[in-house]
């Protein structure tokens, strides 16, 4: 397979490239030391467009397909990790309910529900550069898809009475808005995945207060803090897409559960850059001492590349692969693409430290933070690394309904 960028997506990721090397690696150490979020960053992205990347173009955005989003993401994650896994957790409220509920077949009604709410999300992020933040994660096994959000929507007069707790909220504190995965509560009736809603809520209602400390060994300029949400009235037309929708889409397309892949190929890219850089005397601030004529080190980077490419090329395959219902082959893809790309850019990256060596640790070059941050990859549900493994399985020995 070739993997060519089209014209807009070379526009686009150049666009990203050129903020990343000027403006976001530069600021990248210091949002790490302070634990802070890169607000800079963002103020940058609004001018340049790219908070409305994943806006459907008739609603004034950039309009990026799944594909071209991955793209700009990854080249985003190569200067600043932070910034392309918040950009993911934003980007994905309008890719979601754009090009993805585009793609399943709603009946008249939901559709015709679904346009006369969305558009005043796309307008708030074209016209305000409003932030979104998606705080799904409860410590519970609703994450991972296996049970109901214990987080309530009940309908009263004109809305939605949310009532619950979201764990590493990223971009807590940061976002105009919170799109929350909630069940909505029927009475008389047991909570059922089938019940999941998507709705938000802005950051200042009455009722959202974040909570907790956030000094965690990486990804530090997320500020995933923990979101309290108690009795926030959301008037009906906050939905991100209409009641059942979202576990429709779950079933059906996959691939929404690897937008975070992106920014860990980023990391990865960025670790192979830099041990490259480091062994040639290349890196400014360094002396410029060559260390790339010990065949250990040479060894080693072999390796590092080998997996790049590797994880590269199933990516590039994945990404391109995304649709409504995929082939099973397709699906098998996605789940052995996040595996591959959050274990090796974290292998990756353990071997760059180990072949640069004790300087490479210090603070004052960015490898020991590409190197902490990698290890976030493999934790994010709903595809952790084991969920990965699991369902690979699973899945490969078992057609969809069959059991023993
Ligand atoms: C930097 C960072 C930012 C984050 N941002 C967000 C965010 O914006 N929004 C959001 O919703 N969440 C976010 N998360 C949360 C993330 O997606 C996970 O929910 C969280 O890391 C899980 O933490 P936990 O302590 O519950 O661990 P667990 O979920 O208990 O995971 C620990 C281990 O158990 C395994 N495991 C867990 N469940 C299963 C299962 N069902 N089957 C098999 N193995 C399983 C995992 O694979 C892992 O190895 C973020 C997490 C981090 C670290």
């Amino acid at each position: 397979m070739e993997f060519r960028l089209n014209d807009r997506q070379r526009e686009l990721v150049e666009l990203a490239g050129r903020l990343g090397r000027e403006k976001f690696a530069p600021r990248a150490a210091e949002i790490d030391r302070d634990a802070r979020f890169p607000f800079e960053n963002y103020a940058d992205m609004r001018e340049a467009g790219l908070l409305a990347l994943c806006v459907p173009k008739e609603y004034g955005g950039l309009g990026a397909d799944y594909e071209t989003y991955c793209l700009v993401a990854a080249e985003i994650g190569r200067h600043c990790g932070a910034t392309a896994l918040t950009l993911n957790m934003h980007s994905c409220a309008m890719m979601w309910s754009g090009d993805l509920v585009d793609a399943l077949p709603l009946t008249a009604e939901q559709r015709a529900r679904h346009h006369a709410h969305r558009g005043r999300h796309y307008e708030r992020v074209v016209r305000d550069g409003a932030i979104y933040a998606q705080p799904f994660s409860e410590g519970n096994a609703a994450a991972s898809g296996r049970a109901a959000f214990e987080t309530t929507a009940v309908k009263v007069d004109g809305g939605w009475l949310i009532n619950g707790r979201k764990v590493f909220a990223s971009l807590s504190g940061a976002a105009n808005y919170y799109g929350l995965l909630c069940t909505e509560e029927k009475p008389g009736q047991e909570h059922d995945r089938r019940d999941t809603m998507y709705i938000v809520a802005p950051a200042n209602a009455p009722g959202v207060s974040v909570v907790g400390d956030w000094d965690p060994l990486g990804m530090r300029g997320t500020v995933s803090r923990t979101l309290i949400l108690k009795d926030v009235f959301v008037p009906e037309d906050e939905e991100l897409m209409p009641p059942g929708v979202y576990h429709a889409a779950a079933l059906s397309w996959p691939h929404m559960f690897m937008t975070m892949t992106p920014t860990y190929m980023g990391i990865a890219q960025a670790a192979v850059d830099f041990t490259r850089g480091y062994l040639r005397g290349e890196i400014p601030g360094m002396p410029p001492i060559k260390r790339r004529n010990i065949v250990t080190k040479q060894l080693a980077v072999a390796e590092m590349q080998i997996k790049l490419e590797q994880a590269h090329a199933l990516f590039r395959r994945a990404i391109s692969e995304a649709s409504y219902q995929p082939s099973k082959e397709q699906r098998l893809r996605a789940y052995a693409t996040q595996y591959t790309v959050m274990e090796f850019a974290n292998d990756i990256c353990r071997l760059a430290i180990r072949t640069c060596g004790g300087h490479s640790m210090l603070k004052s070059l960015p490898l020991e933070r590409l190197y902490r941050d990698s290890r976030c990859g493999a934790l994010m549900l709903p595809w952790t690394a084991e969920i990965c493994l699991e369902r690979v399985g699973r899945e490969s020995l078992y057609e969809s309904g069959e059991t023993d």
